[in-house]
């Protein structure tokens, strides 16, 4: 027996339903369901936002990432995104199917420090490497190492001058350790207990020497 919508009096004949609404006013109610406003997380020093993936540069792809977790019981994909609004085709579950619907939404930006950003702000470092040798193949290994733990979104703490040489502090020991095997060179390591963490466990900060 054809259905007819209570919203617009369609029939069941004409139009597909979902539930006991056609598909149009199913749509409707739904897009009601999608808050208008959505709160994303922004840190203040470098500008990138919060995702399910960590801290990323603001984008379509993690600001997808960023809407969908706030909208976690639904499916959601930027359409179209320019600074503080976007395009969502969100797709829902309701009584007698799923509907999706088409909507533009507000984002407001809320303040953080990004975890990268906090410990750069303290001073935070894991390791230090120690380069040793003729001036300029040390300042080409300063830049290598730099690019390296850049890419693999760390940073580099500070580098000190010292004699013979310069000292390169970085912000994990996995990506000095890292470098140093990916370039294959030869280094002397040591570690020095440098407190203890959170959850009481010893710290130990660690020091390569390398001769370049
Ligand atoms: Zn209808
Ligand atoms: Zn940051």
């Amino acid at each position: 027996m054809a259905k007819r919508c209570p919203i617009c009096n369609r029939s069941s004949e004409e139009i597909v339903f979902v539930g006991e609404f056609c598909r149009g006013c199913a749509s409707k109610r739904f897009s009601e369901r999608i808050p208008s406003e959505i709160e994303i997380e922004r840190c203040r020093v470098c500008g990138k936002i919060r995702t399910t993936e960590g801290i990323r540069e603001e984008d379509k792809l993690s600001l997808n990432s960023a809407i969908g977790q706030r909208l976690a019981k639904f499916r959601v994909k930027v359409i179209q995104y320019n600074p503080g609004k976007a395009t969502l085709d969100v797709v829902g579950d309701v009584p007698g199917g799923s509907v999706s619907a088409e909507k533009e939404v507000e984002i407001r930006y809320k303040k953080m420090t990004c975890e990268t950003c906090y410990k750069k702000i303290g001073g935070y470092y894991e390791a230090t490497v120690q380069l040793r040798g003729e001036p300029e193949r040390v300042s080409r290994f300063v830049e290598r190492i730099s690019r390296y733990v850049e890419n693999h979104n760390g940073f580099i703490a500070k580098v000190e001058n010292v004699e013979g040489g310069l000292d390169v502090y970085i912000s994990n020991k996995s990506l000095a350790s890292g470098f140093i095997s990916e370039k294959g060179l030869k280094a002397t390591l040591s570690s020095t207990l440098s407190g203890l963490n959170n959850s009481g466990k010893k710290v130990y900060k660690n020091t390569y020497a390398i001769r370049v």
